[in-house]
């Protein structure tokens, strides 16, 4: 690991008021719990020699419902990280968890950037995927976050809701877009086994859309946003110009991260490690200073390179081959031909060394990524 060489750093808050009926995340429907908070900090200390060599890029406090940890103790996490105030730092919220006064708080401590998980501004789709807030709710956290001070707001948004029409979804997106946020994040919803709301498809009790008309919902919002000035740098991440999302950027060009708390991920040094899922394993392990890993892997040669290619695919920028070829030399050699068929077949583009999968085949991505393994 390089001195002074760029880092993102993850930290994860695995609690909610209640689980959403679509939620396979890593989220446990119970108050927050406060050895938690402990024993993230107590991690974040084990990480300091590394913390303090590396230049730090990014924070990003994730969940889960960051937004239920108060106050002065997210101030408590961010300064241990010793994150400094010129780097991106996020705080995903949950509308119906923002009041006025925690807003002013989290901007007064540092945070630069909010991520709203408003999802749909839709009362009767908000109540289908068991959110905790309606509409006029996420509005108003908006608006709270924007009173607050925050100038770079990402709201997400889920399409392909049970019940949806094109209409609905764009209606929400239209209103989304009045409230004038710097950055969207629009997903199909992905319906999880073992879920409420699996379960109630399967029953049919609710219906999802087509494929087709999940297709047709994204292609009309790729269109509308575009008008609307964003730059659709990420199959599902849409930003003003300047304000693309730093710390996701670091996943998706293979940079280096550091995932503090349960089940949080790390890569560094091509190689990525989780934590464990279990909280009391997660606190206990701590608490006898001892790191809450899981699991390494570590890839190398062909199996890095897939990885690689995959996640570059999926930005606009796509990857330059030479910056490939330079590191995998071996192994990129046999992944030209994959490459070059990709491309005679019109799913690819290539010029001057810069390979990019076209947004007309953003939503089918996956067909092209299938291709590659
Ligand atoms: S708020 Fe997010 S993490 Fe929490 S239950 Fe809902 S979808 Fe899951």
């Amino acid at each position: 690991m390089s001195e002074g060489h760029p880092l993102g750093v993850y930290l994860h808050i695995p609690f909610c008021l209640r689980k959403c009926s679509y939620c396979d995340f890593l989220s446990l429907p119970t108050p927050l719990f406060p050895p938690y908070l402990s024993a993230l900090g107590r991690e974040i200390e084990r990480y300091q020699p590394l913390l303090s060599e590396r230049e730090l890029v990014s924070l990003y406090i994730g969940g889960g419902t960051p937004t239920l940890v108060p106050p002065q103790e997210l101030n408590d996490l961010l300064r241990k990280t010793g994150v400094p105030s010129s780097a991106e730092i996020t705080l995903e919220a949950n509308p119906g968890t923002l009041t006025q006064e925690m807003g002013l708080r989290l901007t007064q401590t540092g945070f630069n950037r909010i991520s709203l998980g408003i999802q749909s501004l839709r009362n009767w789709e908000l109540e289908t995927l068991g959110r905790i807030h309606n509409a006029p709710e996420a509005k108003e956290a908006f608006r709270i976050a924007r009173r607050s001070g925050f100038t770079n707001i990402n709201c997400d948004l889920i399409f392909g809701i049970p019940n949806q029409g094109k209409g609905d979804f764009l209606l929400s997106l239209m209103e989304m877009l009045d409230l004038a946020p710097e950055h969207l994040s629009l997903y199909a919803l992905s319906l999880e086994r073992g879920t409420p709301l699996a379960r109630a498809v399967a029953s049919g009790q609710a219906q999802l859309p087509t494929e087709d008309e999940v297709a047709e919902m994204y292609e009309a919002a790729c269109q509308m946003l575009r008008s609307a000035g964003f730059e659709h740098y990420e199959i599902s991440n849409f930003a003003r110009p300047g304000y693309r999302c730093r710390h996701n950027e670091i996943y998706w060009h293979s940079g280096e991260y550091l995932g503090m708390g349960l089940g949080a991920v790390s890569f560094l040094d091509g190689t990525r490690w989780k934590n464990t899922r279990g909280l009391d394993d997660y606190c206990f392990r701590l608490e006898r200073g001892e790191f809450p890993t899981t699991s390494r892997i570590g890839k190398r040669g062909m199996a890095a390179l897939r990885e690689e290619i995959i996640l570059h695919l999926r930005t606009s920028d796509g990857f330059r081959e030479q910056d490939l070829l330079t590191r995998y030399p071996r192994a990129y050699a046999r992944m030209r031909q994959c490459l070059e068929e990709l491309k005679a077949e019109g799913w690819i583009e290539e010029e001057n060394g810069r390979w990019v999968l076209p947004e007309r085949h953003f939503f089918i991505s996956n067909q092209v990524f299938v291709r590659l393994l």
